[in-house]
């Protein structure tokens, strides 16, 4: 050892020069122990090797001898980490390497036996930093041997690769997770709501389609075909043209609601379905167009929807204008006018663009000093309905010129979906004829004219509003990234997709990506990314999509949603978002969740406007159960499927008993027929129908109705439903009937002392120039019993047209009614064929109006005298009742039937109107009714047939 450590061994021993660490480290060794001996004892060969070894770059080792000795260089070192060296310095491999010596060992003895062994990456577990770790070596083990050919060891050059695996590692970990992102395209494909296809190249190959863009084309092969070759039809479409000029130009085309009529699956029927398509120019690295991406949506639904809100209003719009009045539906405190009708509009004499949408006071400002505005506030306010007959409207002229009408006219307030009575369904017929014509009539009356007058006015037409449901489609954002690799692709995908798309990672739920689309659904911007769901909408609280992800999480099955409400805060606000939404699992590769990819579409607008449609079919409703007439709704079939409440309060019975034909079990029996033929046979020709018939009320009687019933069509024509209704005319025909017997029995009765003075006159005048002194007395007599009877005419009918116009007016004094009724009806007492009986109270008193309670007086017993003929005792009465006279005219003729003295009172109503057996206009008891309800008094009569009547007033003492 002194003598090692004396000698200069890299002097003596020049093999050992050099070599670094290892080299010093060599040579300040104590070699004699070891069973190598001293380096100067070293084999030839074994110094040629420890000489190359020291000098070389790359890891070396030498395990010399039969107990594999080690020596090593710096580079081969680190292999042996903090524990194996520096013992492994000079020590046995068999001990170095322990663990590893059944894998190495063999080896090594094959070494020695001549032959080598390589391996590239060779897995090694080496403990050489205090822990086990895995490294890996590209070994090569081959003899050291000397001229002989004796081999003496085993050199081993090694590379350590543990790094280079690792990269390789990381290069397949990248590699999983590129298809964990193929996977998520693919879901996105699959699961998006929107066909997807991306044309490749300038002869626009199928490079890549979803099976929702395969189905567009059932059962044809697409993929990897250019699109001429694949459908070759396009080449003939306007859609070639477009996909030439996207590629061309690289500007979007986006084509909205097209009609394509298409199967829904490979052999399911063609139907009539509606897409919104997105045609995008895809381009290169350096920017030129090198593909197209098409987004193809289904919008079927939203379209169909769309047709039947203006279907409705529609239909609506129809039913305004069959209704026989004006109608105009005004809205809030502003008055605006939310719907009318054509006769409305007629009446009006306005242009429907002059009113829908503007309040009342500006269609028509001089309504502002008519008490009609202040009416409608005080529906809305109050709820009341008002309804006024004949009510003077004044418009202005465009000239500056007053039109003076008159209406009948109801306001009913409407209620709306959400209970607010905002508005007033306003429901107007005018009658300026009626009244113009009932004037026309007692003028002519006082002029002895005939009277010919006709009255009535019903209008019916079109007219209503229709709002235009306008929706929206999101547009696409024109940027354009590179797409580079599928997983840029994806991301393009996903950001750029019409349709809501976002990834959710982990149980956390981690925003890791989220598109434009989906942000805007959420109301939030980009800088959510990374949170989680629940930290960056906290309004889903209490929602259940929390709770949903997280089963989609732990289940991994996908859950779909269709039409789920959520509440997502937008612009600061909680606001109503419907959704159809996907929340597909995406598996890691052991299988379980790892993400869950969220596909969502925003369907409010669809809901909504369905939501529409409900409400404008409600609006129908409530018109047509707020209607004064029955109404009732058949399909195209004439099959009757809804009645209006009026219609069961009228004849007491269920939609049940009525569906169908049912109508007819409430007919008149012998009016069923005819009325079921007209009704097949106009229903069937599709034309308006008409009909006048009388239908049962619950109580058993019949009314007369106007029954009319139009058919609402669809855009091609076709009948879809038809809306009718009954207005009842029993009072208009009772009415229409009775004034045909006044004017009848009016000429009769005026012909009469015309022709009698006309005769007398002419008698005169021929006798003008010799007058007979016997006859002229008689015919100036008969003259003057004619005029007096024209006078007495003339002044009933003057009385009841006074009447109506409100012209009769009282002069009270206080009067003994014992000597009215003594004093009265002196032509009968003198012509002696009755006898008037006075009885009761002589002292009674009453302030009233003498001459009127005498014309009603006069009126009953010249009734009596009429009516009663051969009753000799006519009695007149008169008795205190508590603070009212009651006086009465009793008579023992034939009676009245019961069913006719409710109308007794009525104008020109006469009980027996043949006219000719009695004359008389039917005014008496009419104008002495008018007389003492103007007293604020009650009139009436007591009878039964072959037990005379006693028309009986009472009128108040003071
Ligand atoms: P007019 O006498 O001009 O017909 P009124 O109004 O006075 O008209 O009477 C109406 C009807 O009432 C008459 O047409 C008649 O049929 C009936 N009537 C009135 N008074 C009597 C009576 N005392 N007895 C029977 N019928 C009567």
């Amino acid at each position: 050892m002194t003598e090692n450590n004396e000698l200069p061994q890299s002097n003596d021993l020049p093999f050992l020069a050099g070599g670094g660490e290892m080299g010093e480290l060599i040579r300040s060794m104590d070699w004699s122990k070891n069973s190598l001996g001293s380096p100067g004892s070293w084999p030839d060969n074994l110094k040629v090797m420890v000489s190359m070894m020291l000098k070389n770059n790359f890891p070396v080792l030498i395990c010399w001898g039969p107990d594999f000795i080690q020596l090593y260089n710096d580079a081969f070192r680190p292999i042996n980490g903090e524990s194996k060296h520096p013992q492994a310095m000079g020590g046995s491999a068999r001990d170095t390497y322990a663990e590893i010596w059944d894998t190495i060992g063999p080896m090594f003895t094959e070494v020695m036996a001549g032959q080598t062994h390589g391996f590239p990456n060779f897995m090694v577990p080496l403990d050489r930093n205090g822990y086990t770790e895995n490294c890996y070596f590209d070994f090569s083990y081959s003899p050291i041997a000397d001229l002989a050919g004796n081999i003496g060891g085993v050199l081993v050059i090694c590379m350590e690769t543990t790094e280079k695996v690792s990269a390789v590692e990381l290069a397949e970990k990248a590699q999983k997770e590129t298809i964990i992102q193929r996977d998520r395209l693919r879901h996105f494909f699959l699961q998006a709501p929107a066909g997807i296809c991306i044309l490749d190249g300038p002869d626009l190959t199928f490079e890549l389609i979803n099976p929702l863009y395969q189905q567009l084309f059932p059962g044809r092969a697409l993929l990897g075909k250019p699109l001429l070759e694949a459908v070759p039809e396009v080449k003939d479409s306007a859609i070639w043209a477009i996909l030439q000029d996207v590629y061309q130009t690289g500007k979007t085309f986006e084509g909205n609601e097209l009609l394509i009529p298409l199967a829904r699956t490979t052999d399911g029927p063609v139907e009539n379905r509606y897409f919104n398509f997105i045609y995008q120019a895809r381009t290169d690295a350096a920017g030129a167009v090198d593909g197209i991406m098409v987004f193809v949506i289904e919008v079927t639904d939203m379209v169909l929807v769309k047709q039947k809100v203006i279907e409705s209003e529609r239909e609506l719009e129809q039913m305004l204008n069959l209704l026989p009045a004006h109608v105009v539906v005004i809205r809030g405190r502003e008055q605006v006018v939310e719907m009318i009708n054509d006769s409305n509009l007629a009446y009006w004499d306005k242009k429907k663009e002059e009113t829908i949408g503007k309040p009342l006071l500006v269609v028509l400002p001089e309504l502002a000093d008519q008490p009609f505005p202040g009416q409608l506030n005080h529906v809305m306010e109050t709820g009341e309905v008002i309804s006024v007959k004949e009510s003077i409207v004044t418009f202005v002229e465009p000239d500056g010129s007053k039109r003076i009408t008159y209406v009948d006219y109801s306001y009913q307030p409407l209620t709306d979906a959400n209970g607010q009575r905002n508005r007033v369904l306003v429901m107007s017929f005018e009658v300026t004829d009626k009244v113009e014509s009932r004037k026309l009539l007692e003028q002519y009356a006082s002029d002895l004219q005939v009277l010919n007058e006709e009255s009535s006015a019903i209008n019916e037409e079109l007219a209503a509003s229709n709002e235009e449901l306008i929706t929206t489609q999101a547009q696409l954002e024109d940027s354009f990234s590179e797409l580079a690799n599928s997983n840029a692709r994806f991301k393009y995908l996903i950001q750029e997709a019409p349709v809501a798309i976002g990834v959710l990672t982990g149980r956390k739920l981690l925003i890791e990506s989220a598109n434009e689309m989906i942000l805007r659904i959420w109301g939030k911007s980009k800088n959510i990314l990374g949170f989680p769901l629940a930290v960056a909408l906290p309004e889903l609280q209490g929602q259940p999509f929390l709770g949903l992800l997280d089963d989609v999480y732990t289940s991994s099955e996908a859950f779909y949603g269709s039409e789920t409400l959520a509440k997502l805060e937008q612009d600061g606000e909680l606001q109503d978002v419907y959704l159809n939404f996907v929340y597909q699992p995406i598996a890691d590769e052991t299988g379980a969740t790892k993400d869950i990819l969220v596909v969502a579409i925003d369907v409010t607008e669809q809901v909504k406007a369905r939501e529409l449609v409900k409400e404008s079919e409600q609006k129908l409703q409530l018109l047509a159960d707020n209607m004064s007439q029955l109404a009732w709704m058949a399909d195209e079939t004439g099959y009757i499927f809804w009645y209006n409440q009026r219609w069961f309060d009228y004849t007491g019975t269920t939609l049940e008993e009525m569906e169908g034909t049912g109508r007819n079990k409430v007919l008149h029996p012998d009016e069923i027929a005819r009325v079921v033929e007209k009704y097949e046979h106009d229903f069937k020709k599709g034309i308006v129908w008409e009909d006048t018939f009388q239908l049962r009320a619950k109580d058993g009687t019949y009314r007369w109705f106007l029954s009319r019933a139009i058919p609402f069509k669809d855009e091609s024509g076709k009948v879809t439903r038809w809306f009718g209704t009954n207005t009842d005319i029993t009072q208009e025909r009772a009415l229409a009937q009775q004034k045909d017997d006044f004017i009848s029995i009016a000429s009769h009765e005026l012909k009469t002392p015309i022709t009698s003075l006309k005769a007398s006159l002419q008698l005169m005048d021929r006798m003008k120039d010799r007058p007979s002194a016997v006859m002229l007395p008689k015919l100036i007599d008969q003259s003057n019993r004619s005029m007096q009877k024209l006078a007495g005419l003339v002044e009933e009918l003057l009385n009841s047209s006074r009447l109506t116009e409100g012209q009769l007016h009282l002069s009270k004094t206080t009067f003994k009614v014992s000597e009215l009724l003594e004093g009265c009806c002196h032509h009968v007492r003198i012509a002696g064929k009755h006898n008037l009986v006075f009885g009761g109270d002589r002292d009674l008193e009453i302030y009233a109006d003498e001459h009127r309670i005498d014309q009603v007086v006069v009126n009953f017993v010249n009734n009596a005298v009429k009516y009663a003929p051969d009753s000799i005792d006519i009695c007149l009465n008169v008795e205190k009742d508590g603070n009212m006279a009651k006086i009465s005219v009793k008579d023992t003729g034939p009676g009245i039937e019961p069913d006719k003295i409710p109308h007794l009172f009525s104008r020109y109503y006469r009980a027996d109107y043949s006219g000719s057996q009695y004359s008389g206009l039917g005014l008496g008891l009419y104008i002495s009714a008018e007389i003492v309800k103007r007293h604020g008094g009650q009139i009436g009569v007591d009878s039964e047939l072959g037990n005379g009547s006693t028309f009986w007033f009472t009128v108040p003492i003071d």
